[in-house]
């Protein structure tokens, strides 16, 4: 099942698609033994397009780091190697030609190149972030201010980037945009209230959120303390060049045109309306040379919406392994990861796995702390979660809030459990007496299937 294309509003795309898939396709075969002994019993030419893409075969992880360097084009000068970030299993080496990052520093010097009068540069302050792979440079129409976030201890770093005027040639003269990851940005947010820092905050116009997925309470809570900033979040990964960007007005993702979204194989119950799905991707040549990525098999799960906008909407709705499936039908998704990312972000005093060192002064960063289970027994479904908690007054209201919020806003679980087919239980207890070295959910399933 492929969900390309559903009418008018790709017709753009499309065109800039059909162009560049038979080029990514031609460079794979001609370059990659893999790809070549992947499509071995198929005819593919010059003809190739958007409609034969989904009958290709989908690659896995696994089946790209098992390839080693039959899945990197011989033909061109690798210029560098970069890391994915292993957070949804062992991490693969990507290889990056000097032919391609000369295309990209080409092409995006040219679609960003300022107009003769076009004003001072803007000034932007990226905190790294090293533990979500490597990206590939492009050139931007902005001034980059670089400082490392990993630990509270560096917070003096941004905070000087932040307190400066700078005398630069053409570039504006204060920071006005920050890039980093929602941790980071939330860390930099509670530090720059609580110590009555508010003045570096005025003059940032924009926020741009990368590499994790940002709650409805989250983005709330930073855009009251930030006034009058935007915040912008990106969808990516690190094997594929591009990404996507959210927007608030689908409450959906935006594919940049360089990738190909496809989405496959899930079921959702029908009060959810359309379908969900894995994420595929293809990275389209030229943008990606050296290690072709054709219908690659992301961990994430969306929803393709009927367009609010004049794109098409892929809304999240959180990692494969942090989803709860039903046990008797594993395609249908019954409570997916991200809304229980929401509905715990919006309870007080839950443990969390902090993401850095002194995280958890901050509210929301870290990982929340969960433990699920399920069960068959017979033709009932049992799904039992526990949440660990920093305090235990209230516990068991605030359980029973997490568990009423879970199932209003999970149509499928709540079919079950309202037929009796399934019976679904939310348990809080002091996060003392659960093991914390266990909970790093980026490496972990919530749900685990006992018998
Ligand atoms: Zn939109």
């Amino acid at each position: 099942m492929s969900l390309l294309g559903s009418g008018r509003t790709l017709t753009r795309e499309c065109a800039f698609w059909d162009k560049l898939l038979p080029l990514t396709i031609a460079n794979a075969i001609q370059n990659t033994a893999f790809y070549r002994g992947l499509y071995a019993d198929r005819s593919l030419g010059a003809g190739f397009s958007l409609a034969d893409l989904p009958g290709l075969p989908i690659v896995t992880r696994e089946m790209l780091r098992k390839s080693g360097s039959s899945s990197v084009a011989r033909n061109l000068t690798c210029a560098a190697i970069q890391n994915t970030s292993g957070t949804s299993g062992t991490a693969i080496f990507l290889h990056r030609s000097a032919e391609e990052f000369a295309f990209i520093e080409a092409f995006f010097s040219q679609a960003f190149a300022a107009p003769a009068n076009s004003g001072a540069r803007p000034l932007v302050l990226v905190l790294c972030n090293i533990g979500h792979g490597v990206h590939t440079p492009v050139p931007l129409p902005v001034f980059v201010l670089q400082s490392d976030l990993i630990s509270l201890n560096q917070i003096h770093r941004p905070l000087a980037y932040l307190a400066r005027d700078y005398d630069l040639e053409g570039v504006a003269p204060r920071v006005s945009s920050i890039v980093g990851t929602v941790s980071q940005l939330n860390v930099l947010t509670h530090y720059l209230c609580e110590h009555g820092h508010r003045e570096l905050m005025e003059p940032i116009r924009e926020i741009f959120l990368t590499s994790e997925y940002v709650t409805p309470a989250n983005r709330l809570w930073l855009e009251q303390r930030w006034g009058n900033v935007e915040i912008r979040n990106r969808y990516s990964m690190s094997e594929c060049f591009g990404g996507a960007t959210y927007c608030k007005h689908c409450d959906g993702f935006h594919f940049d045109p360089v990738i190909v979204p496809e989405l496959v194989d899930f079921k959702s119950d029908k009060e959810d309306g359309a379908p969900l799905g894995r994420l595929i991707v293809t990275a389209l040549f030229p943008f990606v040379q050296m290690q072709p990525i054709i219908r690659y098999q992301s961990d994430d799960i969306f929803r393709l919406d009927e367009a609010t906008c004049s794109r098409p909407s892929f809304r999240y709705f959180g990692r494969i392994s942090q989803t709860l499936f039903d046990p008797l039908d594993n395609r249908m998704v019954v409570l997916p990861g991200a809304t229980l990312d929401d509905v715990l972000d919006e309870t007080d005093n839950v443990a969390r796995v902090p993401t850095f060192e002194g995280s958890l002064a901050a509210p929301f960063s870290g990982e929340p702390i969960t433990i699920g289970e399920v069960r068959t027994e017979g033709g009932l479904r049992r799904f039992d979660l526990v949440v660990a908690m920093t305090q235990i007054s209230h516990n068991e209201k605030q359980a029973r809030d997490i568990e009423e919020k879970l199932l209003e806003r999970c149509p499928t679980l709540r079919r079950l459990v309202s037929s009796g087919e399934a019976r679904f239980t939310v348990t809080a207890v002091h996060q003392d007496s659960v093991s914390r070295s266990t909970f790093d959910k980026t490496t972990r399933s919530i749900w685990v299937e006992r018998q």
